[in-house]
C-alpha cells in the first residue's frame, strides 16, 4: 500500500505586533524558532513541526490561514502568542482556516530570571496574557481546538502534542480515504448500517460497494508464482501447521488463501483501497471465507469491517495511521463471551477469524478448521493470543441524526487456561472500572459488537478526534459510574443536537 503519512507535517504560527519595534520582533523570532526546535526534538511527536514566519498582520494570518488549509501536507496548525497579540488581527484567518488548530501556552523560558528580570523581559515574554486574548477570541468565535500549557521541553507537553498531531494526521487521511464493501451488510443486523454520506460529510471517507465476483475475478489473476512466494512468506514468519505446509495433506487450501491474498491486495491497490469490508453471506465464487488475508492485510494497515461493517473499518483505518510506529497493536475486534467468575470477570473477545496478528503475543500458528458460517470450503488462519497490556475498545455507531464513539478502557490480560481447543485468534480483557459496569455502560450508550482493539493508540488522541470530528465520544473509564454516565448521555444528546443548529 502506498505509504500516506511520510513528509507530513504540522505549522507553528506565532502572534506578535509591530508595536514593539524590530528589534523586539527578532527576538520574537529566535524565541519563537527555539520552540520549534524543542517540539521537534519531542520524540512523542512524529510530524514535522514547520516554522513560519512571525505573524503582525491580518492579511498575512488570513494568508498563512488559507496555505495551510490547502497544504496536502499541512495536517494542522499551532497557534503561539508571543508578546501581546491583538487578537481581531485573526479573525479573518480562523474564519478560513479548514486544519485541527492547536493553541500552544508556553514561553521560551522555563524559569523566571528573578534577580535580572526588568521591563524589557517583561514587554518580550507576555505570552501569560497573549494568549488568553486569544483564547477569548478562540472562544468567542466557537472555534473547537485543543489548548496545551506548558513548557516545550517537558515530555507531558510532548505527548498532548503528539496525541493531536496523531489524531489531526488520522483525519487528514480520512478525507481521502476510500472504502471498497464486497457486498452489502449481513442482513438483519442493525448496528452495522449507517448514513455513508455523513460519514463522508465527517470523516471524508468515501464508501462504495462493488460485487464480490470483481474480487473473485482479481484472485483468479493472481500469477502462481505470487502464490509461491506468499506461501513461502507464511512457513517463515508463522508456525504453519503439517497438514497446510508444503507436502501436507491440506496444502491446497493454503495455496488458495494465498491466492485470495493477493487478489485482495492487487483489487485494493488498484483501486487506491485503503479499507474494506467482506460479509459471509456473499462470498461468491471465492472458495474460502477471507482469513488470513484479512488478517495480514490489517496488519499492513488496512482498515477491516466483518459483516459489512464499513463504520468499524474506517475507524480501524483511521487508528491504524494513528498509531503507527507505536508499540503496541490495534485490530478489529468483537466482543464475544464472558468470564463473570471465579476472580475478576473478563470479555472474550475474537472474531470468526479475523483478528489483527500486531496484537498477537507470540507466533502466531497458521491453520485450517471448519467453519460452519458461510458454506465454503474450510478457510485457513492465523491463531494466537493477544499480548498483556493496557488499551481500549472502541465503537463507531450511527444514532440516525448523527454519530456516536464509545470507548472503554481495557486491560488485556492472559488467558486464565490456556485455550487449546479454540481455533481462532482472540484476546482476553478486564474492562475498567469493571465488566458490569462498562458493560452497562456500553450498552445504555448503544455501542456496537465490533470495535477496534488498541494497545498503541492512546485514548487522549481519540478524544482529540472526537472534538475535532465533531462526533461525540463517551469514555468508560475508572471514573465512571452507571448513574452519571445517563446523565452524560442526555445531557450530550441536548448538545450534539443544538451544535447541529438549523440547515436553511
Ligand atoms: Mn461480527
Amino acid at each position: 500500500m502506498e505509504d500516506e503519512t511520510p513528509s507530513l507535517e504540522c505549522w507553528f504560527l506565532t502572534g506578535s505586533q509591530s508595536l514593539y519595534g524590530d528589534e523586539t520582533l527578532r527576538q520574537v523570532e529566535t524565541q519563537s524558532r527555539e520552540i520549534v526546535a524543542m517540539l521537534n526534538a519531542a520524540e512523542a511527536i512524529g510530524v514535522d513541526v514547520v516554522w513560519t514566519p512571525v505573524l503582525t498582520t491580518s492579511d498575512a494570518i488570513r494568508r498563512v490561514c488559507l496555505e495551510a488549509s490547502a497544504s496536502d501536507r499541512c495536517i494542522g496548525v499551532i497557534a503561539w502568542m508571543h508578546t501581546f497579540s491583538p487578537a481581531k488581527a485573526w479573525i479573518g484567518g480562523l474564519e478560513v482556516l479548514q486544519k485541527p488548530l492547536l493553541h500552544f501556552h508556553t514561553q521560551v523560558n522555563r524559569a523566571l530570571p528573578w534577580a535580572e528580570i526588568d521591563m524589557d523581559f517583561m514587554n518580550l515574554n507576555q505570552a501569560a496574557h497573549g494568549d488568553r486574548e486569544f483564547g477569548y477570541l478562540e472562544t468567542r468565535m466557537g472555534l473547537k481546538r485543543k489548548t496545551v500549557v506548558g513548557h516545550g521541553t517537558d515530555p507531558a507537553v510532548g505527548a498532548r502534542i503528539g496525541a493531536w498531531a496523531r489524531a489531526a494526521t488520522g483525519l487528514h487521511i480520512s478525507r481521502r480515504m476510500r472504502l471498497a464493501r464486497f457486498g452489502d451488510n449481513m442482513r438483519d443486523v442493525a448496528v452495522t448500517e449507517g448514513d455513508k454520506v455523513e460519514a463522508q460529510i465527517k470523516l471524508g471517507a468515501s464508501v462504495n460497494a462493488y460485487g464480490v465476483n470483481d474480487l473473485v475475478a482479481a484472485v483468479d489473476a493472481v500469477p502462481e508464482p505470487e502464490v509461491d512466494a506468499l506461501v513461502e512468506e507464511y512457513a517463515q514468519r508463522y508456525d504453519v501447521a503439517a497438514e497446510l505446509a508444503a507436502g501436507g495433506a491440506r496444502h491446497a487450501s493454503l495455496r488458495d488463501a494465498a491466492r485470495i491474498e493477493a487478489g485482495l491486495r492487487s483489487f485494493l491497490d488498484r483501486g487506491g483501497f485503503t479499507a474494506f469490508t467482506t460479509n459471509f453471506e456473499d462470498l461468491g465464487g471465492l472458495r474460502q471465507l477471507p482469513g488470513i488475508a484479512v488478517q495480514r492485510l490489517m496488519a499492513d494497515g488496512y482498515g477491516f469491517g466483518a459483516e459489512g461493517d464499513w463504520k468499524t473499518a474506517v475507524l480501524l483505518r483511521m487508528l491504524k495511521v494513528m498509531g503507527s510506529g507505536l508499540a503496541g497493536g490495534t485490530s478489529f475486534m468483537e466482543d464475544y463471551t464472558y468470564h463473570l467468575g471465579p476472580g475478576d470477570p473478563k470479555i472474550l473477545g475474537a472474531h470468526m477469524l479475523e483478528v489483527c496478528p500486531t496484537i498477537a503475543a507470540a507466533t502466531p500458528t497458521c491453520e485450517v478448521h471448519p467453519l460452519a458460517i458461510g458454506g465454503r470450503e474450510d478457510p485457513v488462519r492465523l491463531v494466537f493470543d493477544a499480548a498483556p497490556g493496557p488499551g481500549f475498545v472502541v465503537g463507531l455507531l450511527d444514532l440516525g441524526e448523527r454519530m456516536r464513539l464509545v470507548a472503554n478502557d481495557i486491560e488485556v490480560v492472559p488467558p486464565d487456561e490456556p485455550l487449546v481447543r479454540l481455533p481462532v485468534a482472540r484476546a482476553v480483557w478486564k474492562p475498567t472500572p469493571s465488566l458490569a459496569t462498562a458493560a452497562e455502560c456500553w450498552l445504555a450508550a448503544g455501542g456496537p459488537h465490533h470495535t477496534v482493539l488498541s494497545t498503541a493508540v492512546s485514548v487522549e488522541a481519540l478524544e482529540d478526534l472526537s472534538v475535532m470530528t465533531g462526533i461525540e465520544l463517551v469514555r468508560i473509564d475508572a471514573q465512571t459510574a452507571p448513574a452519571t454516565f445517563g446523565r452524560e448521555l442526555r445531557w450530550n444528546q441536548a448538545y450534539y443536537r443544538m451544535a447541529q443548529g438549523v440547515s436553511w
